[in-house]
């Protein structure tokens, strides 16, 4: 044992012991190189034969079809807010969907940079007014279909809001391609790729450590770009190099590597969505049951299975609940700071045991000061 407590951090997150172990045992010296992964240079073939890997084992996982390109860039989900529409405007408008506080972030920086590919950003729909506890219906968006792209995000890692229904996605105007931040749900459970131009997430929540951004962009998305855009930037010129136009991440795309295998060793993202739905259930099951001790806002059919915000009825006991927490090997379970109450993030590497003892330790608590 390592004395690890049971980790609800919305990001960087809890990553799967066994990879752990692996990157312990292989950090000094990787295969018999005589050196770390983090060590050698990005472009001999050991590294090389890493990174092939790691995007075939992501290829597998979410059945990414051919006309796809993988890139594993750098700068966050933050980046691709501005990158998104300087590679993909071209002269033209974006949708946006608001449904909490990244899909927000993302709209008003397509704003701040439109301009610079000679485009703009509008909004298509919001649930901002109703304060984010939900998703618009998607017969009340109101859709350009002559956009460049329509953006959403399919699970905001505060409100924990999570779009299930497809409906929003058959919505969206044929030639539209709707580009996605997954960032917080990802790999939690099968997508299918072929309904999205874009799809981004930033590494450290089921992917790997912080550091890397997975982008998986549809080809002919690829080559628009104003010939102004710094290089590093410009999707089409990464795609050619293969994501090694300058250095890469290498630590961080090797440990993520060892992410996706462990996901292929315990069935892939069909096995493990039904493991997240197993969690997220018993968690929200028990929050309803409270008698109203602990709530969550979130509408039923939106309720996020990776972030499951939740208050205590009488604010006044946040600090005893947190303190006691902590004192139970639980830890980072405080919400937000734009929200406050609680939050358990309820990513793939955390098991249904450590849920279980959050609820274990949630009973307690209600038990003692309800
Ligand atoms: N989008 C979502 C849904 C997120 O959860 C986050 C980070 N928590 C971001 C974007 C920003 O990611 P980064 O910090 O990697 O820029």
């Amino acid at each position: 044992s390592y004395d690890r407590v049971w980790n609800f951090s919305a990001g960087p997150g809890a990553l799967p012991q066994p990879v752990l172990e692996q990157v312990r045992d292989e950090l000094l010296n990787w295969h018999g190189a005589g050196m770390g992964i983090m060590e050698m240079s990005h472009r001999g073939k050991e590294f090389m034969s890493v990174l092939e890997q790691t995007e075939a084992d992501l290829r597998a996982l979410m059945g990414i079809p051919a006309n796809y390109k993988v890139l594993f860039l750098q700068g966050g989900a933050t980046q691709q807010f501005a990158e998104i529409p300087l590679n993909l405007l071209a002269g033209r408008s974006a949708d946006h969907l608001v449904t909490g506080s990244w899909s927000k972030k993302a709209y008003k920086e397509a704003q701040r940079v439109a301009s610079q590919a000679g485009g703009s950003a509008r909004l298509a729909g919001s649930s901002e007014a109703g304060g984010f506890v939900g998703l618009p219906a998607a017969g009340t968006l109101d859709f350009d279909p002559k956009a460049a792209y329509f953006h959403l995000c399919t699970n905001e890692t505060i409100h924990g809001v999570e779009v299930f229904d497809d409906a929003l996605i058959d919505a969206v105007p044929a030639g539209v391609p709707v580009v996605a931040d997954m960032s917080s749900h990802i790999l939690s459970r099968p997508m299918d790729v072929s309904r999205y131009g874009l799809i981004y997430a930033g590494a450290q929540k089921n992917i790997g450590p912080s550091g890397i951004t997975l982008v998986i962009v549809r080809d002919d998305l690829l080559g628009h770009a104003p010939a102004t855009l710094p290089t590093v930037m410009d999707y089409k010129v990464m795609a050619d190099n293969d994501s090694m136009l300058n250095t890469p991440p290498t630590f961080a795309i090797y440990i993520a590597g060892l992410v996706f295998q462990w996901l292929k060793g315990l069935g892939g993202l069909a096995a493990m969505e039904a493991r997240n739905a197993e969690k997220a259930g018993l968690l929200y099951d028990f929050i309803d049951a409270s008698g109203g001790f602990y709530r969550n806002p979130v509408e039923k059919s939106a309720r996020s299975r990776m972030n499951v915000p939740f208050v205590l009825t009488d604010a006044a006991l946040d600090a005893d609940f947190l303190a006691g927490a902590k004192a139970a090997g639980l830890s980072g379970l405080k919400g937000h700071k734009s929200v406050g109450g609680m939050r358990a993030s309820l990513y793939n590497a955390t098991p249904v045991e450590g849920v279980k003892a959050l609820i274990d330790y949630m009973r307690d608590f209600q038990a003692r000061r309800g």
